[in-house]
């Protein structure tokens, strides 16, 4: 393993220089950020967090350690790392866990600047802008609908694309939804969304995806959270926020968008302490932005499959995240487990319950397929570790990771008419042809 200090310089260097897959970004320079030359560290002297690794041979301590409030982010052999408090790292050792090593927040990455190339991942501003530009574009494939607002009056954008229906016309056509940035510093996640949709307007002449937009209901909501996106990019520097903006009563900020949906809401891997990365919030949907999600899922009922983006680890998650308790019924079962397998081969990535990490209460899909009977995915995008770039692997990354995701989203599309085609490698864009034709002969 790579010492810390040499992870870090590698941490702080990993940008390449590739070209830039932004919209209309032909000519276009990255967009300065305001700000840019400001000194100001970006971890300000008031968050004391560290990143901490914590010795853990297996489930049970990675569980101790995010029932101790710790933000568990990679899992490796042997240890869980993730951000800690203070008071949460306190809370981890009075619990027996063994602390291998920590890095403050404050010292380590304080100087952490926002390289100049990561200028082409999207600022709020600039992912409406090309929203608008997709929908201006596509007028009659691409819509443009704000789902509500977030904490501090920003509206959430959502695209949706479809032949025969306009913005919130209701549809009797399957329907699927991709979400972005429901934690602020994963900002991959929201860049995958927004190129799918581009990439579906790009190719819309394609028999294979005109036939898509023709008979499926298709939304991207790029950027759930975000007020909490744009303070992670704050005068230039990274600030390594996870929550939405919401001010706490104890004076901290923030809510776990993540750990706030209502499904097992206050149960296990959700802090109640409003410090912590996952504080789940006063009650659940206390926020705009889970709330918004929650309204715009109930009002499409056709609405059947979701894929919610996060960074990082490349794991592709399904049901249950807050029990370990597999889903009971043994035919969707069958078809998450084979959805998942499916998308695993296409990315490399790797498939399991979500639950296998550690419990985790109140995330977006469980409530999605608890509540709502929606087969709903987690991906954890690029890279692998914290040391290959963590949240911030740079600009170099993001066409490879869009390529990475095209086919599992036409997968998923495919199959929102009936994810249990999906057993025996059913649909029609499954990895392997001789059992496409075999799944295709379920229909
Ligand atoms: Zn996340």
């Amino acid at each position: 393993m790579k010492t810390l200090a040499a992870a870090l310089v590698l941490f702080a260097g990993s940008a390449l220089a590739l070209p830039d897959p932004r919209f209309d970004g032909k000519a276009e320079k990255p967009a300065p950020v305001a700000g840019a030359k400001a000194s100001a560290a970006a971890i300000s002297e008031a968050d004391s967090r560290v990143w901490v690794e914590i010795e853990a041979p297996g489930r049970t301590e990675r569980q101790a350690a995010v029932d101790a409030g710790i933000s568990v982010e990679e899992i490796k052999p042997g240890v869980a790392a993730g951000f800690a408090t203070p008071k949460a790292l306190a809370r981890a050792k009075a619990a027996g866990l063994k602390v291998r090593a920590t890095v403050s927040l404050r010292q380590r990455f304080g100087a952490l600047d926002f390289p100049e190339k990561d200028a082409l991942y999207h600022n709020y501003k600039e992912l409406e802008a090309d929203m608008r530009s997709l929908a201006a574009r596509a007028p009659d494939l691409v819509s443009m609908i704000s789902i509500g607002k977030s904490t501090l009056g920003r509206d959430l954008w959502a695209v949706r694309l479809t032949r025969g229906a306009k913005g919130t016309q209701p549809s009797k056509k399957p329907g699927i939804v991709f979400l972005g940035t429901h934690h602020a510093r994963e900002h991959l996640s929201t860049e995958v969304p927004l190129l799918l949709a581009k990439h579906l307007v790009d190719n819309s002449a394609d028999p294979e995806i005109a036939r898509l937009l023709e008979t499926r209901d298709v939304y991207f909501i790029p950027m759930v959270n975000p007020d909490g996106v744009e303070y992670d990019i704050e005068g230039g520097k990274y600030h390594m926020h996870r929550k939405n903006m919401a001010k706490n009563g104890d004076g901290s900020t923030g809510v776990d968008l993540n750990r706030n949906y209502a499904w097992g809401w206050g149960g296990g891997g959700a802090s109640p302490d409003p410090g912590d990365d996952t504080y789940r919030g006063p009650s659940a949907f206390s926020e705009p932005e889970s709330k918004a999600v929650k309204a715009f899922v109930e009002a499409r009922p056709n609405l059947k499959v979701l894929l919610s983006y996060h960074t990082f680890s490349e794991l592709i998650l399904y049901p249950w995240g807050g029990s370990n308790d597999q889903i009971p019924d043994a035919k969707p079962r069958a078809a998450f487990q084979a959805m998942a397998g499916e998308m695993a081969k296409m990315t490399g990535y790797t498939p399991e319950q979500s639950s296998d990490l550690y419990i985790a209460t109140g995330d977006t899909c469980d409530w999605a397929w608890g509540a709502k009977g929606i087969y709903a995915f987690t991906f954890e995008l690029t890279p692998k570790s914290m040391w290959d770039g963590g949240f911030y692997p740079g600009a170099g990354v993001v066409a490879r990771v869009l390529q990475a995701n095209i086919r599992p989203a036409l997968y998923l599309i495919d199959l929102a008419d009936d994810p249990l085609r999906s057993v025996n490698g059913g649909g029609a864009f499954a990895a392997s042809a001789a059992a496409k034709s075999s799944g295709e002969a379920l229909k």
